[in-house]
């Protein structure tokens, strides 16, 4: 199978990870280009994956096949306008991983008619363990979603959603998810400290138990509420613990928090 050529705007923490992920999978290092201001940067990828670098973004996007816009929100606009003329010319797929750009937006930015998929990963990505939703707009071929999923695929894994709304959704449960998941981990690190845990072995602890739900309910056929009731004995340590949670009312926390957290997705839309 040929490989196309990947040209990655901006060599960040996003780009980073995929580039690494790709380069693991196997994806041929001399058919990846990245540009970014920052020279330290690219030296850093080139010489770790061995990839093609290049200070210059148009450069990049003159070579892709299938250009990926990892730049901030703030900048992208100036980045997308400063290639119209390339992507124009030689219409790449167009993959950004923006949060809270708009798929009109870029398109208007790019010149318009551009095939374009946009994502949502989150910061798991830096451990291959991403969850990325995905939408495309009208102008991308079946090949094109695909090809985009795939790259995604290197971190992690993947769902489309239908609507572009969707993704403000999305930015508020994984997006964001990660740190609820540090918060509940910190609150319990602290409740260790309190029945007189030293901080190391409560921190061990905590991550392994962590790690080891999580596993599980990958794993499980049964969803979160069945797992928890098999590992609730009647009149046992779990029952009270869950019962002190759902009466100061856990449930209605996280829903207002998530539906905060997608009120401010909105608006920064
Ligand atoms: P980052 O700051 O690590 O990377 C951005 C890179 O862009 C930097 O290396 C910077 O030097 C470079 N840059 C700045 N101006 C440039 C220009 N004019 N031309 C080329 N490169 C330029 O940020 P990141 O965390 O990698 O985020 C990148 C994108 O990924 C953002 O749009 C963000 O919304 C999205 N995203 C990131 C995460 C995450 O987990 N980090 C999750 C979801 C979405």
């Amino acid at each position: 199978m040929k490989h196309k050529t990947l040209g990655f705007i901006g060599a960040g923490n996003m780009a980073s990870s995929l580039v690494g992920g790709l380069v693991a999978d196997g994806y041929p290092a001399r058919t990846i280009w990245v540009s970014d201001v920052d020279e330290a940067k690219l030296d850093a990828l080139s010489l770790k994956f061995g990839v093609n670098v290049s200070g210059d973004n148009r450069q990049v996007a003159r070579l892709a096949e299938i250009l990926i816009l990892a730049v901030k929100p703030q900048i992208l606009r100036e980045v997308a306008e400063g290639l119209a003329d390339i992507v124009a010319e030689t219409r790449p797929l167009v993959l950004s991983v923006a949060a809270g750009v708009a798929e009109s937006s870029l398109d208007r930015w790019l010149g318009g008619d551009q095939a374009l998929v946009r994502c949502m990963p989150n910061t798991p990505a830096l451990v291959k363990s991403s969850a990325t939703a995905l939408h495309a707009n009208g102008k991308t071929t079946s090949a094109q979603r695909s090809e985009a999923e795939s790259i995604l695929r290197a971190v992690g894994v993947t769902v489309w959603v239908e609507r572009e709304e969707a993704l403000d959704a999305v930015t508020a449960i994984s997006g964001s998810g990660p740190a609820y998941f540090f918060l509940l981990m910190e609150a319990m690190e602290n409740a260790a400290a309190s029945l007189g845990l030293d901080p190391e072995t409560a921190r061990l602890l905590v991550q392994q138990t962590a790690l080891g739900a999580a596993r599980i309910a990958i794993e499980s056929e049964e969803g979160p509420a069945q797992l928890r009731q098999r590992v609730t004995s009647p009149k046992g340590t779990t029952e009270r613990a869950i019962g002190v949670f759902e009466e100061r009312g856990l449930h209605e926390i996280v829903r207002d928090a998530v539906a905060a957290a997608h009120a401010r997705a909105v608006e920064l839309a």
